[in-house]
């Protein structure tokens, strides 16, 4: 191996794959993709290297299909992955459930494990496990890499895991508190905890908003609690999916509005959250109602706000104060409004925000709060990608 072979990272989705072509250790990014709406009309492919993004239209039916095309885009446009040493293939997996606590080299068990999981993430693992099998076919002479979602917060303690259920049914169908997007908390905590010297245990709370919403409690780099549970639809308020309400919801529905069980799924995890209540699930979009007046984007803008407080002030809590603030994914990267908002009137718990700091965009990870905060608040831009293959580069040098 050579510290400059590149890692291919795949992140095979139920209508899209995402893949990326990277160096590990110096981030270089050497190619970058996305086939969009495999098995529909209007497929798109983009492939960008080199500084240049070639984009066209494709007819893959099925991700066996879509992997195909991606070799093409390499063989047509570069990188000749032929000529490169690639050193491994990383693969994002959703749902690790019980079973995976870190990334894990991938065989025909692994997968087999992989694909039991489904019941636990039936969107997800089901595209991954193809995207894996097709990858395999077409990359048999290098290790391949899973690394999931759910591996950071393996090990929650268990009060934070624990739903108040009776406990041999949770057995019985491996019902916890599992947490997701553990790849970027932990990513993007790490790169916080490099920029402070501290003397004791870092408290941090990091927050990853995207079409995806999840917050997390980290307490000298392990998670304490998470915003998700057993599937990602608990917590913040997010692009379609409602996050927490009362579980006496689902059978309300059922008598009151006649819902069965998958139409309630459908309900709350595709026309709730910022859809469901200002009619677009885009944030830019919901920020141009509401400076245009319109007031349920003005309300679902404060119901979000609402709801982050509350998970603040709960993890500020459980963590027995606070260090460190973290804001990324779409949202958090780009949103000042949104982060002003949050830090709004948290002077008690010694959190303020600089507006000049806040305001200003960067690419880069950045301190937007004020000198005098206690609490330090950060802007991270989150790349899974990329720890996804440093995490993939760090397995295959075990061989
Ligand atoms: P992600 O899933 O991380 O790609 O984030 C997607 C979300 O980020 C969408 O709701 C976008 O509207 C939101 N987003 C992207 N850019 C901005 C921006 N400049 N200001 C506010 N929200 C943004």
């Amino acid at each position: 191996m050579t510290t400059s072979a590149p890692v291919l990272v795949i992140n095979a989705g139920s209508s899209s794959v995402k893949y990326r072509l990277i160096i590990p250790a110096s981030a270089e990014v050497l190619a970058d993709g996305t086939i969009e709406r495999i098995g529909e009309h209007g497929g798109e492919v983009s492939h960008e290297t080199g500084g240049e993004t070639h984009s066209g239209d494709h007819t893959a039916e099925d991700i066996g299909a879509a992997l195909e095309l991606i070799t093409e885009q390499f063989a047509t446009y570069g990188p000749d992955l032929g000529q490169l040493d690639l050193l491994a293939v990383g693969h994002r997996v959703v749902h690790g459930g019980p079973d995976f606590a870190r990334p894990t080299k991938i065989t025909d068990d692994v997968l087999a494990t992989i694909r039991d999981l489904s019941g636990l993430a039936p969107l997800h693992n089901p595209a991954a496990v193809a995207g894996i099998e097709a990858a395999r076919q077409r990359f048999g002479d290098v290790p391949h890499v899973a690394v999931f979602d759910t591996a950071f917060f393996a090990e929650l303690p268990e009060v934070a895991r624990t739903y108040a259920i009776p406990r041999e049914l949770a057995a019985r169908h491996r019902i916890r508190r599992y947490g997701f997007h553990g790849t970027s908390h932990d990513y993007v905590a790490g790169v916080a905890r490099e920029s402070i010297k501290a003397a004791g245990p870092v408290r941090q709370i990091t927050f990853h908003l995207g079409n995806g919403c999840s917050a997390a409690a980290i307490l000298d780099g392990r998670p304490v609690e998470t915003s998700m549970g057993l599937t990602p639809l608990q917590g913040l308020v997010m692009g379609t999916r409602s996050g927490d309400v009362d579980p006496g919801l689902h059978s309300y529905l059922h008598r009151e509005a006649g819902l069965g069980p998958d139409d309630v799924d459908t309900l709350l995890n595709k026309e709730s959250g910022l859809k469901g209540l200002a009619g677009v699930n885009d944030f830019r979009e919901v920020l141009q109602r509401r400076a245009d007046d319109d007031h349920d984007a003005a309300l679902a803008f404060d119901v979000v706000v609402h709801r982050l407080k509350h998970y603040l002030g709960a993890y500020w809590a459980i963590l027995g104060g606070l260090d460190q603030v973290i804001f990324t994914g779409g949202i958090g990267e780009n949103s000042p409004d949104l982060r002003a908002a949050v830090a709004d009137g948290l002077a008690g718990l010694g959190l303020a925000v600089d507006p000049d700091r806040n305001a200003t965009a960067a690419s880069e990870a950045r301190l937007i709060s004020a000198d005098d905060s206690a609490v330090a608040v950060l802007v991270v831009p989150t790349d899974e990608e990329l720890a996804i293959a440093r995490q993939t580069a760090a397995l295959a040098a075990d061989d």
